[in-house]
């Protein structure tokens, strides 16, 4: 007598546009296999115009959940039933979850970043200096000032935007954040603890870019965080250490929103260190 396996898979993945370069199914397919779960993540290109279909189609063929990336991120939320209070707070979702036939919306990316950090120090009691003010910078914003962060300041080349992210993270958090216009080098204060690039400078293909940061003032103990994935390597990270700053790169984030999304997904613990060498051997990094 012979067993039958069977055939059903599970399916989550990623919606973008375009979709060619995001590398996320590489370090979540290994994932669900080493759990033994025989889960698919599909990297899927969903047009603007056509996410509200998309959406609709991974309620009808019963998805667990699915990531959305640029430019989803916010324009997914009509499409949802529900948001956790993160996702609320930050005003975007990069992460799905089906619940009893309920698509909620939540957010990752900050707490990747943290768990990334927290390979470095504490966060209770530190100074942060955050570069840009777009989604990263508020996931990493609100994040940190929920989880203890003493005072954060939100430096952006766009005024009205820098100058919203940190009103609002302050009248949600009650953690001082303030904002500093962005012209020529920032200086970075020397009373720092902790400098985030959450801008898109030096994502592939632009390679050659670098945040305009003057590091003559910093403290020796300065933590440079870069939110860029690929290359995992920056421009900046590479000046920070030539420095002899610490560094972190943007893999540590990417990995941990992919072990956090696991989680929600399947109420399993991925491991980290599997992800981050399946995500370098696809950036070949
Ligand atoms: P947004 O487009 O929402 O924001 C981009 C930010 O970068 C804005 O503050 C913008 O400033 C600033 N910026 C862009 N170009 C320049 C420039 N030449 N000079 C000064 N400022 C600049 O993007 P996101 O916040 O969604 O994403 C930012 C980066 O974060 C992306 O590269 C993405 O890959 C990365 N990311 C990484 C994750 C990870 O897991 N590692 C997760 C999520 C995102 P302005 O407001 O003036 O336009």
């Amino acid at each position: 007598m012979s067993a039958v396996r069977s055939f059903k898979q599970e399916l989550v993945g990623v919606f973008g546009f375009p979709v060619a370069e995001n590398p996320t199914q590489a370090m979540i397919e290994p994932a669900f296999a080493a759990l033994g779960l025989d889960w698919r993540y599909l990297t899927v290109e969903v047009r603007p115009e056509q996410l509200a279909d998309a959406v609709r189609g991974a309620r009808a063929m019963n998805w667990r959940g699915f990531n959305c990336t640029i430019p989803h991120k916010i324009a997914v939320i009509p499409h949802l039933d529900q948001l956790s209070q993160v996702a609320e707070a930050i005003g975007a979702v990069n992460c799905v979850v089906a619940r009893d036939g309920r698509l909620i919306g939540d957010n990752t990316d900050g707490k990747g970043f943290l768990q990334s950090l927290r390979s470095l120090c504490a966060i209770p009691g530190l100074n942060v200096t955050i570069l840009g003010a777009g989604g990263a910078a508020r996931a990493v914003a609100v994040e940190l000032a929920c989880a203890g962060a003493a005072k954060l300041t939100v430096v952006n080349r766009t005024g009205p935007r820098g100058q919203e992210l940190a009103r609002d993270v302050q009248a949600r958090t009650g953690v001082p954040t303030t904002f500093e216009k962005w012209e020529g080098e920032y200086p970075v204060p020397a009373d720092v603890d902790v400098l985030v690039n959450a801008t898109s400078i030096g994502l592939y293909p632009d390679l050659d870019g670098r945040p305009q940061v003057d590091f003559g003032h910093v403290a020796p103990s300065l933590i440079v965080c870069d939110v860029i994935p690929n290359p995992p390597h920056t421009k900046f990270l590479r000046e920070a250490e030539l420095r002899g700053l610490k560094t972190l790169d943007g893999l540590g984030m990417l990995v941990h929103q992919g072990v956090i999304g696991i989680a929600l997904w399947t109420g399993l613990a991925a491991d980290p260190e599997l992800m981050r060498t399946a995500l370098r051997d696809a950036l070949g990094a």
